[in-house]
């Protein structure tokens, strides 16, 4: 058993969709470790987008990103990383396969409904961005 992050993005839950994507992920096996709905200045878009500091949709990632409610999630399943992308599907969703999260729900390479950590290192990290000691199990 290991553990993801995740965040739904402000496109999807703008357009209501958040309890739907939750529904997804809770059945394909996943256990909701901790949870929250916030919204992210731009600063702290960025900081969390840093290592995409150099890419050329940068600055449109941190505004997007920054633009409306997020929901924040730590995720327990085993190979959870991988599995999750799997899920997710491709980062642009005119790429993804039939019955993934970005399928069903992303418009766009930009505003594609979730994010799904690319590493367990990363998924650590991502996590306690987000959540503290008290706020995690
Ligand atoms: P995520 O990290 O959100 O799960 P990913 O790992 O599938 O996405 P990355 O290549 O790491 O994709 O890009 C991070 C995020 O940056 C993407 O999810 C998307 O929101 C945004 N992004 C990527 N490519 C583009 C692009 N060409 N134009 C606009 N936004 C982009």
């Amino acid at each position: 058993t290991n553990r993801t992050f995740t965040m739904i993005k402000p496109d999807a839950t703008s357009k209501g969709h958040t309890g739907a994507i939750l529904d997804q992920i809770i059945k394909a096996g996943f256990t909701v470790k901790a949870m929250k709905w916030t919204k992210l200045s731009t600063e702290k878009a960025g900081e969390f987008y840093a290592v995409h500091k150099e890419r050329p949709f940068y600055g449109e990632l941190v505004d997007f990103m920054s633009s409306g409610p997020i929901v924040a999630a730590i995720l327990e399943k085993e190979n959870a990383v991988a599995d999750f992308r799997k899920l997710i599907g491709a980062t642009n969703p005119a790429q993804a396969e039939e019955g993934t999260i970005r399928k069903n729900f992303a418009a766009s390479v930009g505003e594609n409904a979730v994010h799904g950590s690319d590493s367990d290192e990363n998924a650590e990290i991502e996590g306690n961005f987000f959540f503290n000691f008290f706020e995690r199990y």
